[in-house]
């Protein structure tokens, strides 16, 4: 499974969309998650290079990525059936946009 294949856990409403969010990220943007830690977001594309996500890194390297069908969620739509967590790094990004 990877995106973009819906999203996994509870759905948020979000203030801003993907693609406000991708635009924002041209080139890289650095913001605190919701758990405190400093996220870099960048863009990046599936494998197959069809589509387009946000990646974020901490200092611990690569965390998750997030596309537009899962930017709402609270795990994204990349990895087994439950996805990964990313909802601390997208609540994050979409606060640190206002
Ligand atoms: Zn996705």
């Amino acid at each position: 499974m990877a995106h973009p294949d819906g999203g996994r856990g509870t759905r948020f409403q979000r203030a801003h969309t993907f693609e406000q969010a991708y635009a924002f990220v041209a080139g890289e943007v650095q913001f605190p998650s919701t758990t405190g830690q400093n996220i870099t977001a960048r863009h990046g594309t599936t494998n197959d290079g069809q589509t387009q996500t946000i990646v974020f890194h901490s200092e611990r390297g690569r965390m998750a990525d997030v596309c537009s069908q899962c930017w709402d969620f609270g795990n994204n739509c990349s990895g087994d059936r439950t996805g990964t967590r990313a909802g601390q790094y997208i609540r994050g990004l979409d606060e640190f946009m206002d």
